[in-house]
């Protein structure tokens, strides 16, 4: 059955940690290798168990369209194509019957290597090199080998026992066929492809998935007779010998495909574990530590651990202060949970953040919670100040005016926005809290300390309309 991730749980998993009892899917674990197996648990850092591909793979009785699409690639096409026409093209009959064993030769050795390359998970057919070198031939004797074997043992029940025991043996030879050429092709040894015993493990670790699997081989191997059947009645023996080869190498490739694929699916039943080659590229992408950082946060959020959560996003964020994305994540607990403290250290680029996407209000209320929670506190950047203050005017929030700008001028002596920000209290202490005195007083420490501004008459003008009891 398969198992899913803890933190997702319609991903199936593809690690587990026996400590911590939990399972891992992929997004979980960005930098685990999957090709030396080797991965930490986030939680605990002991080493993970590697679940193996066929956890995540799909059965295979529900890929059955790509099964059917497997041999329409180039290569396998070719070479069904070389073996169908290369013997038809020879006249001389001794020559064909050499060219034809060859071929057959080349193609027994290439169905086994899509066997080899579909059990390791790899989804596309083999080139063509591996069908026409001299590695693995091996394997094709000892194919030659069990077929001799499977033969004579039928001959033998039936000489022996006549005709009930020669039907039963050949009953029981195409039954454990699947399951010997998968034996020979995991183990390369003749014996493992006929030992009973060893067949018949196969098969029970298997279950009913093999008897799916029989039934499946069956009807492909009754649709090629059928096939074949047809064009032999319907058509030219020439035409007929062409579609029949095509069929036979099509069909066969498919057979060949899905044993590999049901090898691939039930690894990790049969004692042997292979990575999904298909997206290691993916793992490869996401093997970068931003991706363990948010996989981190992912895993602690769904734990329930904030501070956990917290503690990483203000790590990551002292490290580069200007990322918006985790100033987001940091500023969505922290206001999820009520904590304003957290929030301290990085409240400037906060706010300038809040600011620049238009969320001013939000900005606000984030400084009011502040400054309530502590009475000290001030906000150590004068341009953000400002805006805040300008922001603050707008929603006749005058008190905050008033506390973002207290001092400005001692706060930030070099801040070439003084005059800005003092004709703004000014405003806000004559307009909006009628403290007419000290809005005059600002406004005269401005004509005494900036004697150059340019716009200086319009200062005293200001002074002059507060006095008259006017808006400025
Ligand atoms: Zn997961
Ligand atoms: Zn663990």
């Amino acid at each position: 059955m398969t198992a899913f991730c803890h933190y997702h749980p319609i991903s199936p998993a593809k690690w587990r940690c026996r400590d911590c009892q939990r399972n891992y899917c992929k997004a979980c674990l960005p930098g685990a290798n999957e090709r030396t197996r080797r991965c930490q648990c986030p939680r605990c850092n002991h080493s993970l168990q590697f679940l193996g591909a066929a956890n995540t793979a799909i059965p295979f009785w529900e890929r059955l369209p790509a099964f059917f699409q497997y041999p329409l690639a180039k290569a396998p096409l070719a070479l069904v194509g070389i073996c169908t026409v290369a013997p038809l093209l020879i006249s001389s009959q001794l020559l064909a019957f050499i060219v034809t064993l060859t071929l057959l030769c080349v193609m027994t050795k290439y169905l086994y290597s899509i066997l080899d390359n579909t059990a390791e998970g790899h989804m596309n057919p083999p080139t063509l090199v591996s069908a026409f070198s001299s590695e693995g031939l091996n394997t094709l004797f000892q194919q030659i080998g069990v077929f001799i074997i499977f033969g004579l043992i039928i001959l033998g029940a039936s000489q022996a026992g006549g005709q009930l025991l020669g039907w039963l043996a050949t009953a029981f030879v195409l039954l454990v066929l699947p399951a010997s050429v998968m034996s020979l092709a995991r183990e390369r040894t003749i014996i493992s492809a006929i030992n009973p015993l060893q067949l018949t493990l196969l098969i029970s670790t298997l279950g009913w998935p093999y008897f799916v699997l029989y039934a499946h081989l069956m009807l492909l191997f009754l649709s090629m007779g059928v096939a074949v059947d047809f064009l032999i009645e319907h058509s030219s023996a020439m035409l007929a010998g062409v579609g029949a080869g095509f069929i036979n190498g099509y069909f066969t490739i498919i057979a060949f495909h899905m044993l590999g694929y049901v090898l691939f699916q039930y690894q990790e039943k049969l004692g042997y574990a292979t990575t999904d080659q298909q997206n290691d590229d993916e793992t490869n992408v996401l093997a970068n530590r931003a991706g363990r950082i948010d996989a981190d946060i992912d895993l602690y959020l769904k734990e329930g651990e904030y501070q956990h959560v917290k503690q990483l996003v203000a790590g990551e964020l002292k490290k580069k202060k200007d990322d918006p994305w985790r100033m987001e994540q940091l500023y969505r607990i922290c206001d999820a949970q009520g904590d304003i403290t957290s929030l301290k250290p990085f409240i400037i680029q906060l706010l300038d953040t809040l600011l620049v996407r238009n969320q001013p209000e939000q900005a606000i209320t984030l400084l009011k919670k502040l400054y309530l929670e502590d009475e000290e506190f001030a906000l150590k950047d004068a341009v953000v100040s400002f805006k805040m203050a300008q922001f603050a005017y707008h929603q006749h929030e005058y008190k905050l005016v008033v506390r973002l700008l207290k001092d400005f001028h001692s706060r930030f002596p070099d801040a070439n926005n003084i005059t800005d920000a003092y004709i703004l209290l000014a405003r806000t202490l004559a307009n909006g809290l009628r403290l007419k005195d000290k809005a005059q007083a600002y406004l005269r420490f401005l004509i005494q300390q900036f004697p150059d501004y340019p716009s200086i008459d319009a200062l005293r003008e200001m002074e002059q309309t507060i006095a008259r009891g006017g808006r400025i």
